[in-house]
Order: structure tokens, then C-alpha cells, then sequence
């Protein structure tokens, strides 16, 4: 196990992420680090979370701008806890710069009255899985909700007061249509939803999803449909008034953009806390262990929970920043691209931005752009 350098106090750190890896259910698709069961408990698990921020206090400098809550499924977690988690965290360090703090909620777990604490908490943006509001999908995504479920959560968010609504929907399901899409956006148009990630549905390995992809049981669609599947989204959101200002993310005018994944696209600084969290410092990522009770074991004897730490020289730095910054309307300073790839390439698949001092993918562009990545970091 390998620790962080011992004194980086110059480096800022801008976004903290909390892990809250406990879910309900597993979802076939999912590869994201969770557990079905208790082996400690919420307060147990939080304490340590506390512990692990306190220990990178001594380390770097924290100059906070977001706070995510993100998982596994943190609305597991009754909010109550949460109240006791803030106020311990802001003896820690400052949360008074925090502009935006966010927190995933699957739609069948917490009422109104739940999101009533959130807000009190200060908890201004939600983030709610609602993955599709068509029930056969959510049949083939093998979710445990409804689409009524995802329906009063957002009434009930909304009604208390949340503003920044953000939900999530997969796409590229199969069989599914471009109707079946246009209709997802129907009923989209009259919630109070500001903020959509709509993620093409991946097959990750060693999931579920990737045997049954395997085995024959489940049939991705075609590329002519996925093609069509994606011009019809794009319609879709514009007919909605959502920008497009990442590859899977769309918000109603510029406030809405998630902060906090801002921070990511732009290579900045954060630290990500808890079971199998990630963090970068700005020359280096590193990830905790994924097992919940030697999380906190180390804790609880002052040691960080570090697993894997990744050092990058500058060249992969600068791939990294290029990939990460191509992911989002901004884009890459121009000659960065240029050097690579011929004109008419450069043409067909970017557009300026920025002044015309950037160069970011057009629609077409974000369509291929696994292909042109693989070009540009060659
Ligand atoms: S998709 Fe969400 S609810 Fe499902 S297993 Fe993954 S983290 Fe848990």
C-alpha cells in the first residue's frame, strides 16, 4: 500500500466526492463499486469517511467548491445522518467557498420530508437515477423502480424547493426506437428538470450485463440505430432548451452545468473519499480499497486506505488533459488538434470555440470520437 506524498500543501483541492457504496439492488449493468449488504454501519462508515478527510487535511490545502455525494446509492442513507456528517465536516474544513453540493437519489428512497433535511443541510442539487420514464426499459435495465417512483421524486424535490434537478436516462437499449426516445422526452417536458446525463448504455466487464451480451441473451442495437438514436436525443434536448456542454451531459443555460464534474473535465484537483473512491492532486490519481470493514479498520488506526496510485509524467498528463477536455463544448486549444489530424478531417468533425482560440468535436465529431481520440493521443 503506498501513500500520498507527505507535504503538498500548495496543491488546492477544489471538489471532494464522497463514496456511499451500499445499494438496495445490483443493476446488471452497473460496474461501479457497491455492496448489497451492512458489514458496518451508515455512522461507522461516515466516521471513517470524516477520519480519511481530516488525514489529507494534514497533506494538502483544500479550497473547496463542491461536494458530490455519489455511489452506490447514497439515498440509502437517511438524511439525518447526513446532518450530523456536515456539521462534522465543516469542523474540518471550510465548506463557506461551497457553491454547489450534490447527492444521487434512486427514485424509489426518500420522501418529501427527506428532501425538506436535505435542503436544510444545504444540499442544493439533486441528482436522481430515473435511467428511463418508460417502463419496458426499465424492465430490460432490470431497475427496481417505476416510473411513478421517478415522477414523485421529482414533484416531491421540486416542491420543497430543489431548483437543480438533474436525472439521469440510458440509451441504446435494445430494440429500442426512436419513438420510444421522442416519448421519453414527452414526458420529460413538463418536470422541473434542469439538468439530463444521458449515457449510452456501455457494457462494462465482468458485469452481468456483459455475460448476457455473451451469451446472445441480450442484443445491442445496430450502429445505423445507435446513429439515429443519437441525432433523435439531440433533437430532442434542443426542442427542450438543453444545451449540450459535455458528450452525455445537457443543462438549461450555463448554471446549471454540474459544477463539480466541471472539476473533472478540466483536470482540476479533487480528492475523492471513501470505499474505492478516486482522487487526482494534479500529477497523480490513486484509489482506495474496495473492502468496507478494512476501510475502516485503517481508519481507525490513523492509516489512509490507499490501494493503487497511478503517477503520471507530463506526457500523460497532457493526454489525459486532452481527453478529458475533449469530452466537453469547450474544448482543446486549437493547435493541439491541428498538429494531429489533417484539415479536412479537422473540418468535417470540430467546430471553434472559445473565440476561435479552441477547437471542440461537433455532433458528428462526438460520434466518432472514440476513433479520433485514439488519433489525436497516438
Ligand atoms: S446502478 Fe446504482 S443502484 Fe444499480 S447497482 Fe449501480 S450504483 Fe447501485
Amino acid at each position: 500500500m503506498q501513500e500520498p506524498h507527505s507535504n503538498l500543501t500548495e496543491i488546492k483541492l477544489k471538489g471532494l466526492y464522497i463514496h456511499i457504496p451500499f445499494c438496495n439492488q445490483k443493476c446488471p449493468y452497473c460496474d461501479f463499486f457497491s455492496i448489497l449488504g451492512r458489514p458496518i454501519s451508515f455512522e461507522e462508515y461516515l466516521n471513517a469517511v470524516l477520519k480519511e478527510i481530516e488525514l489529507y487535511r494534514d497533506i494538502y490545502n483544500f479550497d473547496l467548491q463542491t461536494v458530490y455525494l455519489g455511489g452506490g446509492t447514497p439515498s440509502v442513507v437517511p438524511p439525518k445522518l447526513y446532518d450530523t456528517f456536515f456539521s462534522e465536516l465543516s469542523k474540518i474544513v471550510d465548506l463557506s467557498k461551497v457553491e454547489e453540493i450534490t447527492i444521487e437519489v434512486n427514485p424509489e428512497s426518500y420522501s418529501k420530508e427527506d428532501f425538506k433535511q436535505l435542503l436544510e443541510i444545504g444540499v442544493n442539487r439533486i441528482s436522481i437515477g430515473v435511467q428511463s420514464f418508460l417502463e419496458k426499459n426499465l424492465k430490460v435495465l432490470g431497475r427496481k423502480h417505476t416510473v411513478k417512483d421517478s415522477l414523485r421524486t421529482i414533484e416531491n424535490a421540486s416542491k420543497v424547493g430543489f431548483e437543480n434537478i438533474s436525472v439521469d436516462l440510458i440509451w441504446g437499449l435494445p430494440k429500442q426506437t426512436k419513438e420510444d426516445l421522442q416519448e421519453e422526452f414527452k414526458i420529460l417536458k413538463d418536470l422541473s428538470v434542469v439538468h439530463l446525463s444521458a449515457y449510452l448504455l456501455t457494457v462494462y466487464e465482468e458485469t452481468p450485463l456483459s455475460q448476457l451480451v455473451e451469451k446472445g441473451f441480450f442484443k445491442l442495437p445496430s450502429e445505423e440505430r445507435i446513429e439515429e438514436l443519437y441525432y433523435t436525443l439531440l433533437e430532442e434536448t434542443e426542442k427542450l432548451h438543453f444545451e449540450r456542454y459535455e458528450i452525455s451531459n445537457f443543462s438549461k443555460g450555463g448554471n446549471y452545468r454540474s459544477k463539480h464534474n466541471l472539476l473533472y473535465w478540466r483536470s482540476e484537483p479533487f480528492l475523492g473519499v471513501g470505499a474505492g473512491a478516486w482522487s487526482f492532486d494534479g500529477t497523480k490519481r490513486w484509489s482506495n480499497l474496495k473492502n468496507l470493514t478494512r476501510y475502516v479498520e485503517l481508519l481507525k488506526r490513523d492509516a489512509l486506505p490507499v490501494e493503487r496510485m497511478i503517477e503520471l509524467n507530463e506526457r500523460e498528463l497532457f493526454k489525459e488533459k486532452l481527453i478529458m477536455a475533449l469530452r466537453t463544448t469547450e474544448g482543446v486549444p486549437k493547435e493541439w488538434i491541428e498538429k494531429k489530424l489533417p484539415p479536412e478531417v479537422v473540418k468535417e468533425y470540430f467546430r471553434p470555440t472559445e473565440g476561435g482560440k479552441n477547437l471542440a468535436f461537433n455532433e458528428k465529431g462526438f460520434l466518432v470520437s472514440n476513433f479520433l481520440l485514439a488519433e489525436l493521443i497516438d
